[in-house]
Formats: structure tokens, sequence, C-alpha cells
């Protein structure tokens, strides 16, 4: 058999291989992982409850499968937002499929602009803000029924019992048609808890991308159009890390001068093999924290 050297490959054909790793990677984590994000943000929701009623915060399972994503993201990056977290990547199936029905109508799709989307990306923050001061008042349970997550969750795990959770249906309709079709990752962006707590992380510089600005080709803003987080990535050497960018690495492909790599430059080429050891270190941590 042939042994794959990613450096024969011409940029089309190693574009094409992260496609396809990165769908495969969702895909799997999506069938048969999809709950750790709602175990880890059990965990934020817990420890708040306990702050507030003046109670011992105990090593439950969802603190420690909070524990070990965040320590996860602060070496790694959010490679989870960008691999493996259900909804991340629900949202990625429909906006894809969205794009997909205008091509075919030969039509432009209706999208946000990037004007209106960069403003409601604080709003994610207010979401963590309300939810954490619900928690600590010890009334988040009596907002039960209105998390879209909780509703996709129960969907996912073929519960169609819903009663009681109308207004997480609706929101979560709304999200659909309203955010994910119009905007790639318009729930994380905008609107997701998790993804606030992830972004206000410090992620060590290590493995978060950088460019070679200097050498940019001049005007070019090719990789921050293609992000999903209208990233425009900092320069090589500096310390500063995108809390924002979900690792999803579209922009490693999209640059035609492949300008864009991690700290480790060693790494720069082996995209590829980097991203099946993260997925599978990823799956033996959660495994082990027992989601
Ligand atoms: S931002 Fe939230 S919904 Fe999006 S991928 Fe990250 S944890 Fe999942
Ligand atoms: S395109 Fe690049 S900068 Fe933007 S979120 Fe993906 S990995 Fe991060
Ligand atoms: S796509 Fe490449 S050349 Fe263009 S701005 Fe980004 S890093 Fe620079």
């Amino acid at each position: 058999m042939k042994k794959l050297n990613i450096h024969n490959l011409k940029a089309k054909e190693i574009k094409k291989l992260h496609t396809w790793l990165r769908a495969l990677i969702q895909i799997l984590y999506f069938l048969f992982l999809p709950s750790v994000y709602t175990a880890a943000f059990a965990g934020v929701k817990y420890i708040f409850t306990q702050i507030g009623a003046g109670e011992v915060i105990g090593l439950t399972s969802f603190v420690t499968v909070l524990i070990v994503l965040c320590a996860y993201t602060i070496l790694f990056g959010r490679f989870f937002c960008g691999f493996a977290c259900a909804f991340g990547s629900l949202g990625d199936g429909i906006h894809a499929f969205y794009i997909w029905c205008f091509k075919k109508k030969k039509k432009k799709p209706v999208l946000l602009s990037e004007k209106i989307t960069e403003k409601l990306s604080y709003l994610k923050y207010l979401v963590l803000t309300v939810i954490a001061v619900l928690c600590f008042a010890g009334i988040y349970g009596k907002a039960k029924g209105t998390s879209p997550w909780d509703v996709f969750s129960m969907l996912h795990a073929g519960n169609f019992h819903l009663q009681g959770y109308l207004p997480g249906v609706i929101l979560l309709l709304l999200i659909i048609v309203g955010g994910m079709c119009l905007e790639e990752r318009f729930f994380c962006r905008n609107l997701c808890p998790m993804g606030a707590v992830f972004s206000l992380l410090p992620v060590l510089p290590f493995f978060a991308l950088h460019r070679d600005r200097e050498n940019c080709i001049k005007g070019c803003s090719g990789c921050t159009k293609k992000c999903p987080s209208g990233i425009g990535l900092p320069e090589d050497g500096s310390l500063k890390v995108e809390g924002d960018c979900f690792q999803c690495q579209k922009c490693i492909d999209t640059c035609p001068k492949k300008h864009i790599h991690t700290g480790i430059k060693g790494l720069k080429g082996n995209e590829f093999w980097f991203t099946i050891l993260r997925a599978i270190l990823l799956l033996v941590i959660m495994i082990w924290a027992g989601v």
C-alpha cells in the first residue's frame, strides 16, 4: 500500500483532504459524543449555583468535564468548537445546506452583513451573564424549557417529549432559520454562553494561529473574509491569541501563500496529522472524564 505523504500533494488536494477530515471528525463526534457541550455548561451553571447558595463546589462529573475541556482549550485553542461540538457542527451542516440550495437555484444567498454580526458577537457575554446571575440567585430552574441546547440534546437522543419546552423549541427554530442559515457559525459567534467562556480563557500561544503578515499579498484579506469569526489573525511572533478563533482551520487552506500556521512552525504542512492527534486526544480525555 502506498504511504500517504502530504508534502507531495498539491494545495488543492491538501485542502480537499483537510475538508474531508474535518467533516469526518465532526460527523463522528456528532453521532457518538454529542453531549460534551451540555455537560461542560452544566458544570458552569453548577459552579454559579453553588457560589450563590454558599455551598461547597464539588468535583461532580460535569465539573470534571468542564475542567478537562477548559484545560484542553488553554493548550490547543478551541479545537473542540471547530471539530467536536455537536451544536457547532449542526450549525455548519445547516449553513452548508442553505448555501447549497441557493447554488442549485443559481441565486445569491441572503446573508447577514459583517457589520451586523460584529455587533451581535457581544451578545454571547450578555447571555452568559444572565444565566450566571439566574444560577447565582438560585432561580435558573424557573427558566427550564427555554434552552435551545436542551431541546436539541433531547431531539438528538430521540426524546420527543417536549412538553414544557415550547420556548426552547421556538428559540431553536429561530436560531436555525434566522441565524444558522444566514451566517456561518451564527450561534457560536453571537449567542453561545459556552463559547463566551472559551473566548475568555487564556489560551497559550503555541498552537494558536498567526500569519506572516509582513509578506502578505498587498491588500489581501482572504483569510479574514473566509473566517466564520471575521478574524484578522495576529502577526507571527505575537503572543496575542484570538479567543474567538474556532480553530476550524479554513484560513490555513484559503491563504494562497501558505502564510498561516501555529506558533510551532515545525507543524506547518503537517496540520492533517496534528488534527488527527488532537481529535484522538480529545476523545480519550472525554471518555476518561466519563462523557
Ligand atoms: S461556541 Fe458553543 S455551540 Fe459553538 S462550537 Fe463552541 S461550544 Fe459548541
Ligand atoms: S478561519 Fe482561521 S482564524 Fe477563523 S476561526 Fe477558523 S481557524 Fe480561526
Ligand atoms: S490570505 Fe494569506 S496572504 Fe492573504 S491576508 Fe491572509 S495570510 Fe495574508
